[in-house]
């Protein structure tokens, strides 16, 4: 093998010496073709899509031999290196051709990878949330001589309040005592109450997400400072304490 490989190199040198002569018409067609595949296989390889059909075959040889003669210029710029008539390197050359179809390979690679990132996205996105970042000011029960129904978070004005799970927005808007309030609606039957916020940013008919921001806090209706007050109602009935019903969720106020 390592003689038969230093042999060959001796024929190129001399080849490539006496080029002109050595060369026969043959040979210089069979140089064409491979220039052609060459040509095609290395544009595919940097354009991708536009340049796949140029790859096949009938295609390849048709341009051969159209243009065989635009293509002696560069069979003579290569034949130091392929001027051996047995030159092994014109085989490796056709196991490129399978290149067809890299656009379609491409493109489910690409439609593959995006639906792994969202399906991943959505295996991470919370299934519960706080309904604001703050600090707990007030419990569940009974307070004044009256049963207060949920929890109080309180932060600065504006703070985002978001939506605890995923659901529809059932009430949007003002209400007595409440000032405003938000109601959503979950898929299990559950309706949380949102309370006392400066801005609503939701309507009714919305489905919301987990973690979503449905309104900015405020101090309207019966309150006495900045906060969200928060309600769970198991399928819409009477009122349970929250922090429990959070805590089952993962969220801890
Ligand atoms: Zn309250």
């Amino acid at each position: 093998m390592e003689e038969g490989f230093m042999h060959k190199q001796a024929q190129r040198r001399t080849a490539g010496a006496h080029r002109k002569q050595s060369v026969s018409s043959n040979a210089k067609s069979r140089i064409a073709l491979v220039a052609v595949a060459t040509g095609a296989v290395s544009t595919a390889g940097a354009g991708g899509a536009a340049a796949a059909h140029a790859t096949h075959p009938a295609a390849a040889s048709t341009e051969a031999r159209d243009e065989a003669p635009d293509y002696t210029l560069v069979a003579d710029s290569v034949a130091p290196v392929i001027g051996s008539s047995e030159a092994p390197q014109i085989l490796n050359i056709a196991e490129f051709k399978p290149i067809d179809n890299l656009a379609e390979q491409l493109n489910k690679a690409i439609q593959y990878n995006a639906e792994r990132i969202a399906a991943d996205l959505a295996a991470r996105a919370p299934k519960s949330s706080a309904p604001a970042e703050g600090t707990l000011t007030s419990t569940f029960g009974a307070r004044w001589g009256t049963l207060h129904a949920g929890v109080d978070i309180a932060n600065a004005l504006g703070t985002a309040i978001t939506a605890v799970e995923d659901g529809t927005v059932i009430d949007a808007g003002p209400a007595s005592g409440f000032g405003q309030w938000v109601r959503i609606k979950h898929a299990d039957g559950t309706v949380t109450v949102y309370g006392h916020m400066e801005t609503v940013e939701v309507s009714v008919g919305q489905q919301v997400t987990a973690g979503q921001r449905i309104a900015g806090m405020g101090s309207r209706g019966f309150s006495t400072g900045v906060h969200v007050h928060f309600e769970v109602h198991p399928n819409g009935g009477g009122a349970i304490d929250p922090l429990p019903w959070l805590a089952e969720r993962g969220v801890f106020l």
